[in-house]
């Protein structure tokens, strides 16, 4: 069976945890604040606070850009869930905007028909790590006066106009969940450049509590603490930090291996005029946290018959990105609501194994087996 994704985790990372769990510190200790500095370096941010997870990181990324009930925050629909969730969160409402269909990423021209009053933000998206056009987004929130955050759960790695993700605006959102490109079990980060959010975001992950266990713990004047607002636990802990800090070395190393595997599915594909393959434009480099392939309505075989077609070749594969307009958790809540661009996108998508390190002898078995499946004329010629 040839799974659709694996995290790369290696006997490193493993002795990273066993360290850690021997020195005593298990959370808010010195790897935290390793894994910190060191994510912050690599994006470029100024600052990075590590969270439980991608979905606290933008509950926390709301709440400190002030989002609150009656804001609208505009986002795509096709995306995680937990996109849209973290809007629910504070109380305020996703307004769904449609995608481009080259690129899956959130199309700038229908966000702007559905800035209002009452919009807040805009939740961008860079969608399976290929990076969303984040200038144009800026220039529309400075336009409006809105605030731009950035849910890069799937970006860590990937780079736009020639800089990481994470150094370009105010609050980018980070997963380290196993099925994105780097891991900590779960895990996120927050990178920004704004001292008063890095401030605001360490105190809202552990309780609003005014003093850290590592500060207390270095001191040595007996210190007290205050929870200056109700703040939340959505901490990392230690161990999780350790094996970050080693996938982070790795992380570059991972990206350059998945874009072979993306380029040769490129390759393979490009000569198949009823499917449409992920578009990188000049100034984007993404870090193909999944490969996703479109059909078009010239192609003969069904997503759905395609996907079963391939379990039964032994290779797993997943349905296009959801929209969460459609989810039972939205559905009816919208409003009269059409998206047919990321209905048609998530209807007739189709996400293909891969993972670092796939042989080579994988790579050309899903080729053949995606290419003999879609092309079943050729079958019967033989
Ligand atoms: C995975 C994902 C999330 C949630 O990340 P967690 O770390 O699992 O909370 C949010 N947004 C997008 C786009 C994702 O792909």
């Amino acid at each position: 069976m040839i799974p659709i994704a694996k995290p790369y985790l290696t006997e490193e990372e493993a002795q990273a945890a066993y360290d850690t769990i021997l020195t005593g510190w298990i959370t808010q200790g010195p790897k935290v604040q390793e894994f910190e500095e060191k994510f912050a370096a690599y994006t470029g941010a100024k600052y990075a606070v590590a969270v439980s997870n991608c979905t606290t990181a933008l509950h926390l990324a709301m709440i400190v850009t002030g989002v609150g009930p009656g804001d609208e925050v505009i986002c795509p629909s096709m995306s995680y869930i937990a996109t849209a969730n973290a809007i629910k969160y504070v109380g305020a409402t996703p307004i769904f905007a449609e995608v481009q269909p080259e690129t899956y990423n959130i199309d700038p021209l229908d966000v702007e028909k559905r800035i209002t009053d009452k919009t807040k933000a805009i939740l961008i998206v860079h969608q399976v790590g290929m990076p969303a056009d984040i200038d144009v987004f800026q220039e529309l929130c400075d336009k409006y006066g809105l605030k731009l955050i950035e849910d890069a759960a799937c970006a860590a790695g990937s780079a736009y106009k020639g800089k990481k993700i994470g150094s370009h605006s105010e609050l980018v959102c980070f997963s380290f969940h196993p099925r994105k490109v780097i891991s900590t079990g779960d895990g996120g980060m927050i990178t920004t450049n704004r001292e008063d959010y890095y401030n605001r975001l360490k105190l809202l992950r552990q309780h609003g509590m005014s003093v850290n266990d590592r500060v207390r713990h270095e001191a040595n004047k007996v210190i007290f603490e205050d929870h200056v607002e109700v703040g939340y636990n959505y901490r990392m802990t230690d161990i999780q930090a350790a094996v970050g800090i080693k996938q982070l070395e790795k992380l570059d190393w991972i990206v350059i291996e998945r874009r072979k595997i993306a380029a040769a599915y490129q390759e393979a594909f490009k000569s198949l005029d009823f499917v449409r393959l992920p578009l990188e434009k000049e100034g984007y480099y993404s870090n193909y946290q999944s490969y996703s392939i479109y059909l078009k309505r010239s192609c003969q075989v069904g997503r759905n018959e395609l996907m079963q077609e391939l379990l039964d070749k032994g290779i797993a594969s997943r349905r296009g990105i959801m929209t969460a307009h459609r989810e039972t958790a939205y559905k009816d809540k919208c409003g009269v609501l059409s998206l047919p661009v990321s209905e048609d996108l998530q209807d007739k998508s189709v996400i293909i194994p891969l993972y670092v390190p796939m042989d080579e002898e994988k790579i050309k078995y899903v080729i053949e087996s995606f290419r003999s499946i879609v092309t079943p004329e050729t079958i019967t010629a033989h």
